[in-house]
């Protein structure tokens, strides 16, 4: 199959929800992909945040085949060792009591959501389910996760949206304060908003709302679901901020390209859902969490160092650069966005260098970077050079 047949293919039979670039993707290995014709293209994007810890990943693609020749599914009627080895890492490295598991970023977000109200609902009775969101925020794409996302562009179509959920803006109490009230159970957010361009929230903005929702006794819930397992340079970005949440949950890079999510609660919450009031058919799939275990074990001290130490020097890099259409870098560790300037969109520009062979990500009105953490040095500057011929 060629690239034109391929393409047609999907028109007629894949709903088209998706603007997809005008290009295939066939395999890959390490930052590296290449297109059915053998082209080769420099990812700085794995996939949205998930592959990374690099495409075809021998160690990952051995223990997913492994897992798979031994058992791949029985659901969470018996227990399994890969799915409580899983649990046990992610709660030690993250200073957090306990685990759930589910499959996407949104069913992540739902469960906390749940969380949240439950615990309200078991302590302080009915009328107390509101969640305070921020503006410009993402939490997915399911009816209730949309209806939390603080962008209204997110809230047409699908109406009747849900009730419950209010929306501060990022950065200020005053905000928060305006829309706080009794019916309020929780504050969700992401400590670097991501879909709506990579905005890094201000440490004393958490952690005074942190503080807020300890005097309040609502619970702080992180959406770490693009921020975490390693992106910003820790396990989770919340481990930056020196603030404890009462869950947070991750999704896109925790199996380093298989269909996993969940969250994690702190000592407080861990037994808010209780037998019967959560639950999902695949979650904790043996398959999924055999790949997590080697993305974690992957993650190491060191590796998390290097993310940092990468994410620095594409930023100096870039800004180096003089371009005229790249403005100031921002983000964490190997979460970057870029100004765009000069009078180029950036979906324009992101086209242009996929078209050179550097895939990259658009958030916001700015490009948007997420390499592998594993990329190699080597690859970084192929990445760069095909940054400097295609935009200086
Ligand atoms: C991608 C994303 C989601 C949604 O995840 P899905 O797996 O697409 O459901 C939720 N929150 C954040 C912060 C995200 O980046």
């Amino acid at each position: 199959m060629d690239h034109s047949e391929l393409t047609a293919l999907d028109r007629r039979y894949v709903m088209q929800t998706y603007g997809r670039f005008d290009v295939d993707i066939d395999h890959g290995t390490g930052a590296t992909l290449y297109d059915l014709a053998g082209r080769e293209y420099i990812d700085f994007t794995s996939g949205i945040g998930v592959c990374s810890i690099g495409y075809a990943n021998p160690k990952w693609a051995d223990a997913v085949a492994a897992q798979a020749a031994k058992l791949g599914h029985v659901s969470n009627l018996f227990y399994t060792q890969p799915c409580a080895k899983l649990a046990e890492q992610l709660c030690t490295r993250a200073g957090m009591a306990a685990a759930f598991f589910a499959n996407s970023g949104a069913e992540s977000n739902e469960g906390v959501i749940k969380l949240a109200r439950k615990y309200s609902f078991d302590k302080y009775g009915k009328g107390r389910g509101t969640i305070i969101t921020l503006k410009n925020s993402f939490h997915g794409r399911t009816i209730t996760t949309l209806t939390a996302t603080g962008q209204d562009v997110f809230h047409n179509y699908f109406f009747p949206f849900d009730e419950g959920f209010r929306y501060a803006r990022a950065g200020s109490m005053d905000s928060v304060q305006e829309v706080a009230g009794h019916d309020v159970c929780a504050v969700m957010l992401e400590l670097v908003q991501g879909e709506g361009g990579v905005l890094p929230m201000e440490p004393d903005f958490v952690h005074d709302l942190a503080v807020l929702c300890a005097e309040r006794d609502w619970l702080l819930l992180v959406d770490e679901v693009q921020t975490g397992i390693g992106r910003t340079g820790t396990l989770f970005a919340f481990q930056q901020y020196g603030i404890l949440p009462d869950a947070v949950s991750f999704a896109k890079g925790i199996a380093g390209g298989l269909p996993m999510g969940g969250f994690l609660a702190s000592d407080r919450t861990r037994a808010v859902l209780g037998p019967g009031t959560h639950a999902t058919t695949f979650g904790g799939n043996p398959i999924c969490a055999a790949a997590a275990q080697v993305v974690l074990d992957t993650l190491d001290e060191d590796a998390l160092a290097a993310v940092r130490a990468k994410g620095e020097y594409l930023r100096a890099r870039i800004e180096a650069l003089g371009s005229p259409y790249l403005g100031a870098t921002r983000g964490l560790g190997l979460m970057i966005g870029v100004e765009v300037k000069g009078g180029a969109t950036n979906r324009e520009l992101a086209g242009r260098l996929i078209q050179n062979g550097l895939l990259v990500l658009t958030a916001g009105t700015a490009l948007r970077l997420l390499p592998p953490l594993t990329i190699t040095q080597e690859e970084l500057d192929r990445g760069l050079a095909i940054l400097e011929e295609t935009l200086l």
